[in-house]
């Protein structure tokens, strides 16, 4: 109750918020197969022995005992820019075989287009700016649909929600099962934004940036290894236009404003998982599969052999 209220509230100070969030509320909905509200206004701590919330564990870790095929969850990635949400988010993609909707690229997409909104949004984006609601909502309606027409279930959502009028909205229309909390030494973040190249062919991320802190006041060290582009990218490579360093400074300003609200509201409601990532994908991955409950056997075999 408290919720849809909540939600209803954030919808009536939209913009032109009905038509939007009404048309996400279906999308949504159709693409709810499945849902665990058990979760859903519970306030609880963090566990810090396994990473999961105790109060998430019954509604989250049933479904996760199954087979990842046997499953479409819905689950959130939320972090500052740089801390590897795509990367990560990607991955579970294809381990779940769930898809990833990443809402930053939605908007690379639409600049890339030239349609009506392109250069309204090359604006906003330059600038490091969060684009509005709205365009947003619409964008990601549409990805859904298009995903449902796919025959596509369940998400894993990263760069939405990044306002807690976004959350609201999202919360009001369906049932986030765990919100991903990635996080990284602050020193890192910078360099791994400026160090981001993505190949323009394939669209493959890469990273230049060789990150390697170290240990001081008690403070542990941390490395992580650059990302290098395969050969056939090598030529390719671009940097997008908002990971200057002014821009990402901006970034990381509007996220402390605007995003980090965002996880106390899904901290209150009992769906945070914190995860401090510990170095490069080598050190992270396998224990965020270890959190989340879940194993990579490819992943495994590759480096057994
Ligand atoms: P980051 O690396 O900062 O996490 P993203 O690739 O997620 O960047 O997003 C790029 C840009 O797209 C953002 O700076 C913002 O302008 C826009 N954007 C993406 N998602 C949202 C959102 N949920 N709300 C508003 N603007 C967004």
């Amino acid at each position: 109750m408290a919720v849809l209220s909540r939600c209803s509230r954030a919808v009536t100070a939209a913009t032109t918020p009905n038509a939007a969030a009404a048309k996400f509320s279906y999308l949504i909905r159709a693409l709810s197969p499945f849902s665990s509200s058990s979760s859903s206004s519970s306030s609880s701590t963090f566990d810090a022995d396994n990473g999961l919330n105790s109060r998430i564990k019954p509604a989250v870790l049933g479904t996760l005992k199954r087979e990842p095929k046997d499953r479409n969850v819905q689950w959130v990635f939320l972090g500052c820019p740089g801390v590897g949400k795509g990367t990560y988010a990607s991955r579970l993609s294809d381990l779940l075989g769930i898809p990833h909707i990443a809402t930053g690229d939605l908007v690379r997409d639409e600049l890339a287009s030239s349609g009506p909104l392109s250069s309204q949004l090359k604006e906003i984006v330059n600038q490091g700016k969060l684009v509005s609601d709205e365009i947003i909502i619409d964008l990601l309606s549409k990805r859904l649909e298009a995903g449902e027409a796919k025959g596509e279930s369940g998400f894993i959502l990263d760069g939405f929600p990044r306002t807690v009028r976004q959350a609201e909205i999202l919360e009001g229309v369906t049932d986030i099962d765990l919100v991903i909390n990635l996080k990284l030494r602050e020193e890192a973040l910078l360099a791994k934004c400026l160090g981001r190249r993505i190949c323009s062919e394939c669209g493959g991320n890469y990273n230049v940036a060789c990150i390697d802190i170290k240990a001081e006041n008690g403070r542990p060290g941390m490395y992580m290894a650059p990302l290098p582009p395969p050969p056939q990218c090598a030529s390719k490579l671009i940097t997008r236009p908002d990971d200057t360093e002014e821009v990402v400074k901006q970034r990381l300003r509007i996220y402390q404003a605007m995003t980090r609200p965002v996880e106390d509201f899904y901290r209150s409601r009992g769906k945070l998982l914190e995860f401090d990532l510990p170095g490069g994908i080598p050190e992270s991955w396998p224990k965020l599969l270890c959190a989340l409950n879940l194993e990579d056997r490819e992943d495994k075999q590759s480096a057994a052999a």
